[in-house]
């Protein structure tokens, strides 16, 4: 079973807590509806939060890992 969609471009996507997968909206719905016990997964939106890449960067531009 190949449920993952990775690279497909869809405009919603959901990330599943116990698949530990991405999934677009018409694999979550495929994936999530098949049976009672994949239907209690915990899923959530990917709201596209941006991460900024000052918090790996000092004040001077140095990098504080790496
Ligand atoms: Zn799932």
């Amino acid at each position: 079973m190949d449920f993952y969609c990775l690279l497909k471009e869809k405009a919603g996507y959901f990330f599943c807590l116990e698949d530990r997968a991405l999934l677009c909206r018409q694999c979550d719905a495929a994936v999530h509806t098949a049976t009672p016990y994949v239907s209690s997964h915990r899923r959530f939106l990917i709201t596209g939060v941006r991460v900024p890449l000052q918090h790996y960067l000092t004040k001077d531009g140095n990098k504080i890992i790496g």
